[in-house]
């Protein structure tokens, strides 16, 4: 592995699952690889955050693997007990009524928590984590990227940039042509708001698809495989709503929220123990591409994420695997 003066041939900037499978399957082919992300863990969307009730999924609530080029990163991390099934009861919360799936995948889930998947990825990769990359620049020796401490690292021969489409978009702006196909990628905010209960919310169901004025998502975080005991759920805001009260105060946003899931269920709530909102600026892509990444083959750049294959988790690890593949073709 290379040390702190010299670089190694290849950056990944983005440490969500996508980046971090891309630099797995990197490194497995012998490529060294670094790789850097501005959060203080690896994960990104596919994150946990702490609460009074232990570790609560706070992005993505579970991945599917309906992809067979998956199978076999799923079957390690199932053999490896960082993941595992979610048998959940999921229904339709709908104008007040109550209906059941029409068509359920296997969901599975993180274990303890979703960000499980993304520790097991980075475990041996020189991750450089709370790494904010400002600017790119781009000459005759590669790649050098300019953080947002000041610090500058490069030369790289290759670079994968594995961001939320805009900020892929506003990195390559000026430095490449990729930065206006990653521009047009449209991505929705999403409210989240994590809540415990003094006691358990009467319902017959662990997760809910809803169609209210504000919610489109809620679930019982402690029905999920290995989670601390307790009644937390999560709430997740649909992109109008999401749109709509963007820049109003969390505490807000928390009350709307609880207010439509005691509509959707018909009946009063538990008092909250405690409440925490964020609102995630890029949630969901409602037009992603279909094309596992974006590529400059002549400055031997890859860029990639969710939003070039499909969204959602099962996406950004189907574009990680593309990013590689194109990355370690062009050696
Ligand atoms: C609220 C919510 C609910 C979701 N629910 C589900 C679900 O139930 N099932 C499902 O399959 N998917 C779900 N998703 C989508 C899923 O989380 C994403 O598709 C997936 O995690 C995207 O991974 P990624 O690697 O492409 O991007 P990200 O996870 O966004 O990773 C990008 C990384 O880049 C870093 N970064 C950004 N800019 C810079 C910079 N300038 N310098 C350095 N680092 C930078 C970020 O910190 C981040 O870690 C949900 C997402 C959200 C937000």
């Amino acid at each position: 592995m290379a040390n702190e003066t010299e670089h190694p041939a290849t950056a990944v900037v983005g440490a969500g699952l996508a980046g971090l499978l891309c630099a797995r399957q990197l490194q497995e082919q012998g490529v060294p690889v670094r790789v850097f992300d501005k959060g203080r863990g690896p994960g990104g969307r596919s994150c946990t955050r702490r609460t009074p009730a232990g570790p609560v999924d706070f992005g993505a609530q579970y991945f599917t693997c309906r992809s067979p080029e998956l199978e076999p990163l799923l079957q390690g991390w199932l053999a490896s007990g960082c993941a595992a099934p979610w048998p959940a009861r999921i229904v339709v919360l709908d104008g007040g009524q109550q209906r059941a799936e029409e068509a359920a995948p296997t969901r599975y889930v993180g274990a303890p928590a979703m960000s499980a998947l993304a520790k097991q990825l980075a475990a041996g990769l020189d991750v450089r984590l709370e790494s904010r990359v400002l600017a790119l620049r781009r000459d005759a020796s590669g790649w050098s990227l300019q953080f947002e401490d000041g610090r500058r690292e490069g030369p790289f021969a290759r670079l994968a940039l594995a961001l939320p489409a805009p900020n892929a978009a506003a990195l390559l702006e000026g430095c490449s042509a990729l930065a206006s196909p990653a521009a047009a990628v449209a991505m929705h905010p999403c409210w989240a708001l994590l809540v415990g209960f003094s006691e358990p919310v009467v319902c017959d169901f662990d997760a809910a698809f809803v169609h209210n004025a504000a919610l489109r998502w809620v679930a019982r975080d402690s029905s999920k495989p290995g989670r601390p005991a307790g009644d937390v759920w999560v709430l997740h805001a649909g992109p109008a709503f999401s749109r709509t009260e963007r820049a109003s105060p969390p505490e807000r946003v928390s009350r709307l929220l609880l207010a439509d899931f005691a509509r959707a269920l018909g009946r009063a709530l538990p008092a909250p123990t405690f409440r925490i909102a964020h609102c995630w600026g890029y949630a969901s892509i409602p037009d992603p591409l279909q094309l596992g990444c974006l590529h400059e083959p002549g400055q031997k750049l890859v860029v990639g994420g969710d939003w070039c294959q499909g969204s959602r988790v099962e996406g950004a690890l189907r574009s990680g695997l593309a990013m590689a593949h194109t990355l370690a073709a062009s050696r």
